[in-house]
Parts: structure tokens; sequence; C-alpha cells
């Protein structure tokens, strides 16, 4: 192996990384849906007389209770549960004071202890408490012997399965799954890249071997900016209603249901914006990346429609994606300021200073002329490798412009279309395959259809909410 002698491999580094996979739990019965209910409450019982404990021997100055204190304290006492559920709900608390006592010492003094009661916490489950039966997995709840209660659920779980939670998330249960992942020992070579985050563009790389890479974010700002206006409209009905009345209660219903999808459908352009840029990263032969962390820009306040913009920018989860998938690469991340990047002129022989317009970077002072959030990424290279390593903005022709993937319906349906990757649907892509409806049907896929036809209560058409897939099948009948 001659390049195994070229490129340096990450010794002594972790060969595993950790991740989450989310089934949603879309088709549980009315049984299950109530035992995984009496399982949340017993959950957040646990967790309160925990957090009684341990808020006690704080006032009282008394040693905190230790994770095997509070397991003898809440065993045998909680029947909804089984007792790893049980164990599993006293170790997470744990770990709360632990990451608390660390927060704070830090000198993060805004964060407390647990000091609230809690109704509802998430089931947990650790890996061997599971049974991977012939139709999926059985999930075993509070009960003895022949009184055991399990809820079976029709998933296969992946083969490197760890601890698994039930959580409710956005008016339907979710089944978190914790998966390992082989990471690269191999780095993918000597080179450096430097990565813009924004909002009109989700990232901007600039590699030092000259090529750039623009991923657009507009199709997650489209996805806020409706959600934004459909919560809105129902929040104006829902003010006009009496709080829990059944008519409110139906709008909260159609705002969770909304809420849920634009979460899954930005966190599915998110994830695929993100591995797009350590591809590119990887291709570059990148060994070394640089994110600019953009915390100055959103702490700026500057009116209330720019305010409500940054706060749903997103920019440190895709800073912990970019993160995640660069250690899966072999690549090594960090994060560090961007202080005025973006404002200053890459040309090495000018270097002026002015306030950024527009999305080209137009310079006053010599004239030149580039893309504005490349700039700021051609920039950070001084900043990142030190003035040795600056480099200049790419050439045109080495410019690739990415969109994460299709949003709405523009790309959907067009014929021949064939989707680069699968999207993030969860288990209908198991419990119905694309190409059955397609053949079935004889029209492009379009996964709404599968979803719309299955019951999504009366409420949401009736309520005006916009059903994006409603137009589409008016189109095709
Ligand atoms: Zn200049």
């Amino acid at each position: 192996m001659t390049i195994a002698a070229v490129i340096p491999t990450r010794a002594g580094a972790r060969t595993t990384t950790t991740a989450v996979r989310i089934f949603p739990l879309h088709r549980i019965t009315t049984e299950q849906r109530a035992l995984l209910c009496a399982g949340q409450r017993e959950a957040g019982a646990v967790y309160s007389a925990c957090m009684q404990a341990h808020k006690i021997a704080r006032q009282t100055h008394d040693p905190w209770p230790s994770y095997v204190d509070l397991h003898h304290l809440t065993k045998g006492r909680h029947p909804n549960l089984c007792a790893q559920s049980v164990q599993a709900t006293c170790k997470a608390f744990d770990g709360t004071i632990k990451s608390t006592v660390a927060n704070r010492k830090a000198g993060n003094t805004r964060i407390r202890y647990p000091w609230k009661e809690r109704s509802f916490q998430p089931i947990r489950w650790p890996a061997q408490a599971l049974q991977r039966t012939r139709d999926g997995t059985r999930f075993p709840l509070g009960g003895m012997g022949k009184h055991r209660r399990y809820v079976d659920l029709p998933i296969h779980l992946p083969r490197h399965a760890g601890a698994c939670q039930v959580i409710w998330n956005h008016g339907q249960y979710e089944l978190h799954v914790c998966v390992t992942q082989d990471v690269a020992l191999e780095v993918p070579g000597n080179g450096r890249g430097c990565v813009d985050l924004g909002e009109i563009h989700a990232a901007a790389l600039v590699t030092d071997t000259g090529t750039g890479l623009i991923v657009s974010g507009r199709g997650i700002r489209t996805i806020k900016q409706g959600r934004n206006r459909a919560i809105g409209e129902l929040q104006k009905k829902q003010a006009r209603c009496t709080r829990d009345s059944r008519q409110w209660m139906k709008y909260q219903r159609a705002r969770d249901r909304i809420n849920g999808k634009v979460e899954r459908q930005v966190r599915d352009l998110r994830h695929k914006g993100s591995r797009l840029v350590i591809e590119q990263a990887k291709k570059e032969g990148v060994g070394e990346l640089y994110i600019g962390n953009p915390d100055g820009v959103r702490r700026h306040k500057t009116g209330r429609h720019h305010n409500q913009r940054m706060s749903q920018w997103e920019y440190g989860t895709d800073m912990r994606y970019l993160k995640e998938k660069g250690a899966r690469a072999g690549i090594t991340v960090r994060t560090g300021p961007e202080r005025s990047t973006s404002s200053t002129c890459p040309n090495p022989s000018c270097r002026h200073k002015q306030k950024v317009r527009g999305r080209r970077w137009v310079c006053r002072l010599c004239g030149g002329s580039w893309h504005r959030d490349l700039v700021g990424a051609t920039n950070m290279f001084a900043l990142a490798f030190g003035n040795a390593s600056v480099v200049t903005v790419p050439e045109r022709q080495n410019i690739t412009y990415r969109r994460p993937g299709p949003v709405g319906l523009r790309q959907r349906g067009r014929a021949g279309n064939a989707r680069r990757s699968r999207p993030d649907r969860g288990l209908r892509g198991t419990t119905i395959p694309t190409e059955l409806i397609t053949s079935a049907v004889g029209h492009p896929p379009l996964p709404g259809n599968a979803r719309a036809s299955r019951g999504r209560g009366p409420g949401a058409r009736t309520m005006g909410v916009r059903d994006g897939h409603g137009s589409a099948r008016a189109a095709l009948a």
C-alpha cells in the first residue's frame, strides 16, 4: 500500500462514533399508545423522585445521592416500567447532574440543577433489555412473570443498535435508537479547507486546491418562512377559542403536524447539505477543516424580522453535523471565530475593509468582484492556519453550486428524476416502497400520496391548513 505511506493515519483516535436513528411510530394501536403513555408518566415519576432527593440534599448540605443511592431509592416502586428502564432513567438523571456540574465549573452559572417535577419523561431501554423477534422488536414495560406487559413494534433494529428511547415529539411517538458507526482511519489528505456558514448559502467551502463549493440554504429558508406563516394563522385562530376546548385542540394538533413535518424536512436537507461539504472536502484531499463560528452575527440585534431569521438559523446544528460527518470521513474539524472575514477584501495586496451589500463582494478600492460567501471562507485561512496559508478566491470555473435536495413539489414529481438519496421518511420507506406506488398508479413517485390517503385527521383540510401535496393530487386527478 503505497498510498497509506503518504497519507497520515489517525493513530490513537477512536474507531467508532455513535449516531441516532429515528423511527416515527405512526401505526401503533390505542392499547400500545396507552402503555407507552403510562410508561412515560412512570418515567416522569422516577425522574421527579430523583430530583426531590437531590434537591433536599442540596438544600440541607448533605452529601449528594450517587447513582447507586438513586437506584435504591427507585427500586421496585414503579410498576409501569421494567427495572432496566427505571435504572436507565436514574442514570440519565445522574448524567444531567454531572454535566451541570461541569458546566457550572466552566463558568456557566446560569445553568441550574434540576428543580422541577416532570409529569413525562422518555422511556429508556438499554440494549440488552430489548428482544428481537421475527416481526420486529419487543419492548418490555412493567409487570412481573405472566403479567409482564410488552409493546411489540414492527421495527427491525439495526445490527449495531444500542440503547433506545421512546419520545413524544410534535404530536407523535418516535423511537430513537443509538447506532455505532465506523470512523475512517485514513485521513483523505494533507489539504486544508474553510467553511463559511450562512443563511442564504448554508455553507461555502474553499479548499487550498483552489476549488469552491456553495450549498444553497434557500430551500430551508423557504420551508421555515412557510411554517412561520401557517403557525401565525393558526395562532390567530386559536386566540379566538377557549383554551383546551375541542376546537383549540384541533388547531393545536394542526400546529404539531406542521412543526413535525418542517422539523423532518429541514433535518433531512441539513444532513444532505453537510454531506455535500464533507464529500467535496474528501475529494479535494482535505485533512483539516475549519468552520467559522457565526456567534457574533447572531447576538447582534437588528429589528424583529432580522431577529426571527437569526433565531431560526441553526448554525450550531450545521457545525455539529459537519463535525460528526467529518470525523467519520477521517477529517479533523474545528471551529473558531470568523471575525471580519466577510468584510475584508481577499486581494492580498489590497485588504480594504468595507460593509458587505448584496450577494457579490465588490471592492471599492481595487475593484475586484467575488462571490460574497467564498470571500468569507477564503479570508478564514489566515485566521485558521496562519498568514502563510493564504489562498485566493476560487476561479469561476472551479466553483460548484449545489442544492442540498429537492424542496416541495418542484422537483419531486418530475418524470425520470430518480432520487439521489433517501429522504427522511423513517418507516414509511419500508412499508410502502415508492416503486410500487409508481407502477400501480402509473405516475412519477409522489411520496405525499401514500401518506395523504392514510387519514390525516379531518381537521387539517377544513381549517385551511396548507397541505403541500393537496395541489399535486388535484393536478394529477
Ligand atoms: Zn480590494
